[in-house]
């Protein structure tokens, strides 16, 4: 689509406003409306002013000019707005027109673009595997530097559901997947499921998940990395305001509630060079290719730093322990959900692909499956070996295994602090290329630790209350 294809969009569909989108550092839409009578094609070369000191992880207040550029391929009708309207996905650039470096659609095209130019594949699939809590209510207590949350579900046994209502509802840890009635929130599930659709987003399917409290997901169909991370972005967008208009509230936020299984973002990903499968080899471990295996050797070494940027919040490590089907370890594994990397039994070369099971929802997709596929193509560029780098295969039962028989396997960080601190020793291979550049490497330490690790820190936590009110 070129910018003359979208005013005749606009023409033809009776569109009043026009939306436009960039995606802030930590992975939020941001946006800005302009009515149509102010729409030219010049509008889709120039480009929309923004002050871009104001958002987060973004420039300082002496450099605030910045340019919004549409890409007018991601345009699509968006009926979340009170009059017709066409929403915009842009890039960021300075006011000449320079590609902004902490943008992070650039660093996913320039990631995309680097997988060419190592000639290893010319392109990578990424399917990523959503879930979420829907709840009735939430109710934020700012009680001076105190918070509490307190969070209400049609479903919550964890809180009012126990106490009357029908009995139809969903046993702790059984969410996965009995029919309606159990399954109250169906129907708003594909209320969100058409609005994908109608989004041009293709869904494979959608289910309830293993947590009661309405944990919910909804499958992507795969699709390449830069495109895939526009959709992540849209998916949530809809999914939010779906929940909205039906007056229930949803998040992706890793481990809401203590006890229950936790959010995640599988990602399911592969490589491909001229139309051809590259994982896929009939006679390897799990039909898994030395070149799939380099590259799953590649993201467990690189495990410890890569989660800064797949599990980027304090949140995060609330999900990664024993018992709720989250990863805990840096192994892989044909089949075991409790390993960082899951190889999907398949007999199809065409399906062959890894499955990634650490990230969650919070990271910024642009960034974290980028960074993903640098740390595997490291691994690739080295032809490491996962077995003698002793990342397994560990085909058992990791939360059944005595401490003895872990012993020499690595644990993911168990922190975001951690995890911060392993980025900012290794990250060389973040920068091949080009694709991440050290200062936005260095902003994302800085913006983690000053805005997330620290504030969670330095307040009273209510189990502390529990714990020493009295002691
Ligand atoms: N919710 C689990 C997680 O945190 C995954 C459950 C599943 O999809 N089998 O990753
Ligand atoms: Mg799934
Ligand atoms: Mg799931
Ligand atoms: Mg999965």
């Amino acid at each position: 689509m070129t910018g003359e294809d979208i005013l005749r969009l606009i023409k033809e569909k009776n569109i009043e406003m026009v939306d436009f989108h960039i995606i802030d550092l930590p992975g939020t839409w941001q946006h800005v409306t302009v009515p149509v009578s102010e729409i030219e094609e010049e509008t889709f070369t120039r480009g929309i002013p923004f002050d871009g000191s104001s958002l987060r992880g973004f420039r300082s207040i002496e450099e605030s000019d910045m340019l919004m550029i549409p890409d007018p391929d991601t345009a699509v009708i968006d009926p979340f707005h009170a009059v017709p309207t066409l929403s915009i996905i842009c890039d960021v650039t300075d006011p000449e027109h320079v590609p902004y470096a902490r943008d992070p659609r650039l660093v996913a095209k320039k990631a995309e673009a680097y997988l060419k130019e190592t000639g290893i594949a010319d392109i990578s699939y990424w399917g990523p595997e959503l879930e979420f809590f829907i709840f009735d209510s939430v109710r934020f207590l700012n009680q001076g530097h105190q918070a509490f949350y307190a969070v209400d579900s049609e479903e919550g046994y964890w809180n009012s559901g126990r106490e009357g209502g029908l009995g139809q509802t969903i046993r702790p840890k059984e969410g996965y997947f009995p029919a309606q009635p159990i399954d109250s929130t169906h129907e708003l599930r594909t209320h969100m499921v058409k609005a994908l659709q109608a989004f041009g987003i293709r869904v494979e399917m959608h289910h309830h998940e293993v947590a009661s409290g309405g944990q919910g997901e909804i499958d992507l169909r795969f699709n390449t990395l830069t495109k895939q991370a526009d959709t992540v972005m849209m998916y949530k967008y809809v999914l939010r305001n779906v929940a909205r208009q039906h007056g229930k509230a949803i998040t992706f936020m890793p481990k809401p509630i203590f006890g229950d299984n936790g959010n995640g973002m599988h990602v399911h990903q592969s490589l491909w060079k001229a139309g051809q499968p590259l994982f896929w080899d009939e006679t390897g471990y799990a039909h898994m290719s030395p070149l799939a295996l380099s590259y799953i050797a590649g993201i467990l070494t690189h495990a410890p730093a890569l989660l800064a940027l797949t599990n980027p919040s304090t949140n995060s490590y609330r999900r990664l322990v024993p018992g709720y089907e989250a990863p805990v370890n840096i192994v892989f594994s044909h089949g075991n959900r409790s390993a960082a990397i899951r190889i999907p039994k398949t007999a199809s070369p065409k399906a062959s692909r890894i499955e990634f099971r650490t990230p969650d929802a919070t990271s910024n997709p642009y960034l974290a499956f980028a960074a993903t596929l640098m740390a595997g193509l490291d691994g690739v560029r080295r032809q490491l070996d996962p077995v003698k780098l002793g990342f397994g295969p560990l085909d058992r039962n990791i939360y059944a295994m005595s401490a003895e028989e872990l012993e020499g396997i690595r644990s993911v960080p168990g922190s975001l602090g951690e995890a911060l601190d392993n980025l900012e020793k290794d990250h060389a291979w973040l920068l091949e290329g080009g694709v991440f550049t050290e200062d936005l490497v260095q902003t994302w330490i800085q913006y983690k630790r000053s805005n997330e690790v620290n504030p969670v820190n330095l307040r009273p936590h209510p189990m502390e209350f529990e714990l020493y009110f009295n002691s």
